[in-house]
């Protein structure tokens, strides 16, 4: 199918693009369009407005800094794959987009419109949730900055207003104490997780664990972050018991099925995938 049709606006800077979106009713924002145009095609958007913001190199930047790694919001996702040192200060930026669909989606999409997609299925959605991240937005009113607790509020679903542009998103670095790893199933390399988990793990300078927790992937409709201080707190990664953890986790979540996989399985994944993640990272 092809779209319905639509006006294509491509502004010159952010101010243009903002003022734009403000202006401009039934509007969305084109990225790569890895995402929207599937969605146009099939008409399950038929936005009147795009305004392409791809070619706004103001929104083309990684930055690392002592605490954060920053991605602007024209950044795709092979640009920070390969950043050697974005991938150093938060390594899971690098592991979580080798798993990030196909080379050519990889290189059109960007990171900030997996996140304004808020698909629950999306690696770094749950990356930004697990670390505790931030975005950033921008309107004509000016810039706030969301929690990653608040912007993923459903499937497909973010808090951004109809008016504001994601100008970037920040991934926090995490301690020199904490280890972290990611590991999902997919039924081919590229396709989106039947079920994935992100984690983090803390240990203490004696070497036991002090904190551990993990975000899911295709698991909830928002990235469900579970602690696991519980099940492994105050001890080293030998004694951690895999069938305690393996319980604590699937009595803990409730994913839904669907044509890919059954509850039950989604649920039994979600536990195998934190006891690997804790080997991973301990
Ligand atoms: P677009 O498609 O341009 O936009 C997506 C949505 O976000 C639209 O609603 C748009 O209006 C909005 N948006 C985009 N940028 C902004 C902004 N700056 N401010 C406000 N709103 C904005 N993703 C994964 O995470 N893991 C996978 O395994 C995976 N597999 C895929 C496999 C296939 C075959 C395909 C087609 C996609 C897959 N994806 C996967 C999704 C892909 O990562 C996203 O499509 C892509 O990252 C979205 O970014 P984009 O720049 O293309 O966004």
């Amino acid at each position: 199918m092809k779209p319905s049709s639509f006006d294509y606006h491509r502004p010159e800077s952010v101010e243009e693009a903002v003022a734009l979106l403000d202006h401009l009713e039934d509007a969305k924002v084109l990225a790569g369009g890895q995402s929207l145009v599937p969605l146009m095609n099939f008409r399950l958007a038929a936005p009147v407005h795009l305004i392409d913001i791809s070619r706004l190199n103001e929104l083309r930047s990684i930055g690392v800094s002592h605490e954060a790694v920053t991605v602007g919001a024209a950044t795709t996702h092979s640009e920070l794959l390969d950043h050697d040192e974005a991938a150093s200060a938060v390594p899971l930026l690098r592991e979580a987009e080798r798993l990030v669909a196909h080379e050519v989606i990889r290189n059109r999409g960007t990171v900030c419109g997996s996140l304004a997609h808020a698909d629950p299925s999306g690696e770094l959605t749950a990356v930004l949730a697990l670390l505790g991240g931030t975005v950033r937005a921008r309107s004509v009113a000016g810039v706030r900055t969301i929690d990653a607790r608040e912007f993923f509020v459903g499937p497909l679903q973010s808090s951004l207003a109809d008016n504001e542009l994601l100008v970037e998103a920040v991934f926090p670095r995490l301690p020199d104490s904490t280890t972290t790893a990611i590991r999902e199933v997919a039924r081919r390399h590229g396709d989106y997780a039947v079920c994935g988990v992100v984690g983090a793990v803390d240990r203490e300078p004696s070497g036991t664990i002090g904190s551990a927790r993990v975000a899911f992937i295709s698991l909830a409709p928002t990235p469900l972050i579970l602690d696991l201080a519980d099940v492994v707190a105050g001890r080293s990664p030998v004694e951690i018991e895999k069938a305690d953890v393996y319980d604590f986790v699937i009595e803990r979540v409730n994913p839904s099925g669907d044509v890919h996989a059954s509850a039950d399985y989604r649920r039994h994944l979600a536990g195998v995938l934190v006891c690997d993640v804790l080997a991973a990272a301990s």
